[in-house]
């Protein structure tokens, strides 16, 4: 069972609370301040100086005074409705936006979290729960912002409501029993025990609702997998009709509309406990009512005052009763923020390093004396039980092309990861001129290398935005990349050069590109990065066998000066490389140049080489 929250720890919740809705919604908070605010100070005054007109009426009679009541109730409702209503539509525009800048709450976590982290299940599961309470149900950040509101309004209420009451227990009626200061004691408890009654009543109907939230978790996932992404997400859309994908979704939602029986239950044990502290309420209600009638009866003031009591003593009663809703509230939502920083808090190991990484001139004659050495690497990926990496050691140096062949899942792909720091090695070091690379600074360290990945990603931005990973870019420089990464032809049939959008998430005019084309603006995106170390992850598998032949034939043109690790499984690619490494079940077995690796005829890499070379010869 969770531990419950003690009231420091609800503050200190709070105040970080508050804390993530300034930084990410700046003024919202304030704005339902202010709001709630001026709709506590609202009826509370017109009350006291409807009373005040009243009495005047039932008395004197004065005109001066009575104009001057009537208009200073006309002023103060005008003023307040207006200020009020310009404050409301600011803060309402807010509120609708407050969603996406929650999402980026988690997208800033989830863009600086260590890369292992985002495949870690737990973790995975950990921000789903988050993500899935603020998203679906508005808890933790949803209810900070409407739990504010209320507690300014219940405190407004409070505060103003008991300052009109006090003359109710002041004014005499001559009787020992009803000026006596026990009503005091009385009439509070009336109000305390309305309060308390609600209190427990929210508290009651908070925990069904969240063991709701909990029990549909699962529910809410499969209704946004089934119900958004395989039916509306055009690339599964192919899969989906061709395998009929869709008995799946609608065996989904069946289940789905049999929890939505279930609902029903809940909702009935839920409406329970309200209905039974209404009762309390009311009852508290009649003995106020009873008192105040019968104090001006007994002539301790004028029929104007009863208004103003009875409403006072209204106000007080749902102030007090708001007021312990929303520390009953408070708690449950604490519960939920400290879920929500529980995540944000998982420590980033990746930024822990702070040594800069030496900025070589590669071109300019510079010392060129990078090294890379895996020593003794050993990797697991989370949650597996095989390693990919098994005491894997390798050196390179600075102008070395390197190839990394192998068979599938031989660890060609996860030791780039590890270079990359995406993974840190469970054994053994990677060092970078004899330094383990977890000492540098993390962002300078990536800032060398250039990855064209297997399963590379392109948005939906501009063709240059995409090359130049930047809004802002040096046109020339990204057309320049294109044509070095044979795109010239396409690039002239797009409608606006790079300025072009690709596809159409966000523009109809966006052009969508095949496998192969991406793969090239890919590449062009890792020339445009210019960085000393250039790594090529497959990176001619999605194109046709004339546009790969032209990659490999200005290969050289293409790397200049950097020093190339370029992974592939058409070994006839790697001849150009400097040095061939092969893998196998995660570590290096053989290494040289093509000539001295087929010498070795007992060795994986003629293996590979003749099996591929028959397949081409009886091809052709
Ligand atoms: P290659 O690039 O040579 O095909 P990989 O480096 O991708 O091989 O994979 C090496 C091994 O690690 C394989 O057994 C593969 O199944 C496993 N592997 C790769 N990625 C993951 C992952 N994210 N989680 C668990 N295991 C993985």
């Amino acid at each position: 069972m969770k531990k419950r929250l003690t009231v420091k720890e609800r503050i200190r919740i709070t105040k970080r609370g508050i804390g993530v809705l300034k930084q990410y919604c700046p003024g919202l908070a304030e704005g339902k301040a202010v709001s709630a605010g001026l709709a506590a100070v609202q009826p509370l005054v017109s009350v006291w100086l409807s009373a005040k007109i009243i009495n005047e009426l039932a008395g004197e009679r004065r005109m001066k005074q009575l104009l001057f009541f009537v208009a200073a109730v006309v002023l103060t409702n005008f003023f307040v409705l207006l200020v009020k209503s310009i404050v409301d539509r600011v803060t309402e525009e807010k509120e609708a936006q407050m969603w996406n800048f929650f999402g980026k709450v988690f997208a800033d976590k989830a863009m600086t979290m260590d890369y292992a982290d985002l495949e870690d299940a737990k973790i995975l599961q950990q921000k789903q729960a988050a993500s899935e309470n603020l998203f679906m149900f508005g808890n933790g950040l949803g209810q900070l912002v409407w739990g504010l509101n209320s507690l300014v309004n219940a405190a407004a209420n409070i505060v103003l409501s008991l300052s009109l009451t006090i003359t109710l227990f002041l004014s005499d009626t001559g009787s020992k029993v009803m000026d006596s200061p026990l009503w005091i004691l009385g009439i509070g408890l009336c109000v305390v025990l309305g309060g308390l009654a609600n209190s427990k009543a929210t508290r009651e109907e908070n925990a069904i609702f969240e063991k709701w939230c909990n029990s549909t978790v699962w529910f809410n996932r499969a209704f946004i997998f089934f119900g958004h992404v395989l039916s509306m997400n055009p690339d599964r859309a192919k899969d989906v009709r061709i395998y009929k994908q869709n008995s799946a979704a609608d065996r989904a939602f069946q289940k789905m509309k049999e929890r939505d029986k279930e609902a029903g239950a809940y909702v009935l044990r839920m409406a329970a406990y309200p209905t039974l502290a209404a009762v309390v309420v009311g009852m508290g209600n009649v003995v106020c009512w009873v008192f105040v009638v019968l104090k001006a009866c007994m002539g301790a003031f004028g029929v104007g005052s009863i208004v103003q009591y009875i409403g006072a003593l209204g106000k007080l009663g749902t102030g007090v009763q708001d007021m312990m809703f929303v520390l009953a509230d408070n708690e449950v939502y604490c519960g939920h923020l400290q879920g929500l920083f529980d995540y944000l808090d998982i420590p980033n190991h990746k930024y822990e390093g702070t040594l800069p990484v030496e900025k070589r001139a590669f071109c300019d004659g510079g010392d060129t004396e990078y090294e890379i050495e895996f020593c003794n690497v050993s990797f697991r990926y989370p949650g597996a039980e095989d390693y990919a990496l098994h005491n894997l050691s390798l050196k390179f140096k600075i102008g070395e092309r390197l190839a990394v062949v192998g068979k599938n899942g031989s660890g060609k792909t996860t030791f780039i990861k590890l270079l990359c720091r995406l993974y840190d090695p469970m054994e053994g070091e990677i060092r970078l001129n004899g330094v383990d690379i977890r000492k540098y600074d993390y962002d300078e360290y990536l800032s060398i290398f250039s990855v064209v990945f297997q399963d590379f990603k392109l948005f939906s931005f501009s063709l240059g935005q995409n090359v130049a990973t930047a809004m802002e870019y040096d046109r020339e420089k990204a057309e320049q990349c294109l044509r070095k990464a044979g795109l010239s032809e396409r690039l002239k049939t797009m409608p606006n050069g790079v300025d072009t959008p690709l596809y159409k998430d966000f523009e109809t005019e966006g052009v969508e590109i095949s496998g192969g084309e991406a793969q090239k603006v890919a590449l062009a995106r890792a020339l445009y990065k210019d960085a000393p170390f250039i790594v090529l992850d497959e990176p001619t598998a999605a194109l046709d066998p004339i546009a790969e032949a032209e990659i490999y034939t200005k290969f050289n043109e293409l790397v200049g000066e950097k020093t190339s690790i370029y992974i592939s499984h058409r070994l006839s690619s790697c001849k150009f490389c400097d040095e061939i490494a092969v893998f196998d079940n995660g570590a290096v077995v053989q290494r040289g140049c093509h000539e001295d690796l087929m010498r070795e005829k007992d060795g994986l890499y003629y293996e590979l080489w003749t099996a591929q070379a028959r397949y081409y010869e009886k091809v052709v």
